[in-house]
């Protein structure tokens, strides 16, 4: 039967909003043999995002800090008695929010792939691929929740992000000493446009990074990284590599059709954290969905409410993660290694020790009022960011 809403993608973006719909008959469309692979992931996430999946089984490690390491090797460490991230099992949690899904009334639909849809009156068919052959259904309301390629928002016309980074990750068989703060590398010769990580998750450990994307393919990188880290002689259990969208697109919206999550760039552009941002939308655009739903009301000016809900929340912090972002890939690694010394006081890390990892924004006005002189470092946009 035609389903009234149908979401193009299982992951969790896919599977929270097909978990916030009720009495409505949802499809869930994927097109691997099963939701949670490839991962594509490092599985930091703060503990509210754990609580939103109601997924505590799949806790690996609790961070409560973290090392700053500076090109130059000045290492800033801040420690907290709070728990400030969590590195979970990123397939586990996709399958929970998928099981979530399924018990609230949604159908999953694995190998399939959305190729593309028709409008025929106030309604799309849409064109699915499967071993089997072409499928066509019929549908009113269309999600993408299909990633960061988006099939959906490119067939919309909806525009595509920003920009994109490119990462990839190994996870190590090996158990580090240190299992409280994760690692992490800055500097243009280990992570051009980005950072490399080391998340320690009990027996094992995950070793990434991402590029911007004018720096090619990430894997070089890494080779290097892990010798310097003096891991590379670690053996390797996982290897996957993925891409990181930026700064959503101007609409998120359209007649019949709405993103979510990363085909939205719902992502945190300073960190490319995007489980939380993606989460929550797919929460909002649920709450849409079935006030269309009811009203039968697919046009943009409807599916309107949740563009405006999803912006008013969480847009804020996007603009001004993005603004973060082009102060950090302006400078060089002489000034990075200036910033690490201005910073390398007791009050400052008492400052980064409050930190929340889906509001980092929320510390550039204490940071910027206990050390003004980061101000010179790019007074222009750190101009725009303040009065943000
Ligand atoms: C290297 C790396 C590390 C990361 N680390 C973190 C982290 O530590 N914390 C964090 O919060 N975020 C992290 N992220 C980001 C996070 O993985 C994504 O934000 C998150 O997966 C977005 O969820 P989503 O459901 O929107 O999209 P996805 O997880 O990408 O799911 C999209 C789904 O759609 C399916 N699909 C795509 N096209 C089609 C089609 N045409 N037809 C049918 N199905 C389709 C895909 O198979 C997939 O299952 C990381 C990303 C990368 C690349």
């Amino acid at each position: 039967m035609d389903p009234q809403l149908m979401i193009i993608g299982g992951g969790p973006s896919g599977s929270t909003m097909a978990t916030h719909v009720n009495d409505i008959d949802s499809v869930i469309v994927e097109e691997h043999t099963a939701v949670g692979s490839p991962i594509q992931c490092t599985g930091l996430v703060h503990p509210r995002v754990v609580d939103m999946a109601s997924a505590s089984e799949t806790i690996l490690n609790t961070i409560t800090g973290f090392k700053l390491f500076f090109p130059g090797g000045r290492v800033l460490e801040v420690s907290s008695n709070d728990p400030k991230a969590l590195a979970i099992d990123r397939k586990q949690f996709d399958e929970i929010l998928s099981d979530h899904a399924i018990e609230n009334g949604s159908k999953l639909l694995v190998s399939h792939r959305f190729e593309g849809f028709k409008r025929v009156g106030n309604a799309l068919k849409v064109h699915l691929s499967s071993s089997d052959g072409p499928r066509y259904m019929n549908t009113s309301l269309l999600v993408g929740a299909d990633g960061y390629k988006s099939m959906v928002g490119k067939s919309a016309g909806l525009n595509a992000c920003r920009e994109t980074v490119r990462g990839i990750q190994t996870e190590l068989d090996i158990c580090l000493e240190e299992q409280d703060k994760v690692e992490v590398y800055i500097g243009n010769n280990i992570a051009p446009g980005f950072f490399a990580w080391v998340l320690p998750c009990g027996e094992r450990t995950r070793v990434g990074l991402c590029v911007s994307r004018k720096y090619g393919t990430p894997n070089q990188y890494l080779t290097t990284f892990l010798k310097r880290r003096g891991l590379d002689k670690a053996k390797r259990v996982e290897l996957n590599a993925g891409v990181i969208p930026i700064g959503p697109p101007k609409k998120t919206v359209t007649d019949n059709i709405l993103l979510i999550g990363d085909a939205a760039a719902q992502v945190k552009p300073l960190s490319g954290g995007g489980l939380f941002l993606g989460m929550r939308s797919a929460k909002k655009a649920a709450k849409v969905a079935m006030n269309s739903i009811a009203e039968e009301d697919f046009s943009e000016r409807s599916l309107s409410n949740y563009e405006g809900a999803w912006r008013s929340e969480l847009g804020k912090e996007i603009e001004r993660g993005i603004l973060m972002r082009k102060v950090f890939t302006s400078m060089s690694d002489k000034k990075l290694d200036k910033i690490g010394e201005i910073m390398d006081r007791d009050d400052v890390k008492e400052i980064l020790a409050t930190g929340d990892i889906d509001y980092p924004s929320n510390l550039a006005a204490p940071l910027l009022k206990t050390v003004p002189s980061l101000i010179k470092f790019s007074p222009h946009v750190i101009g725009q960011l303040l009065r943000r």
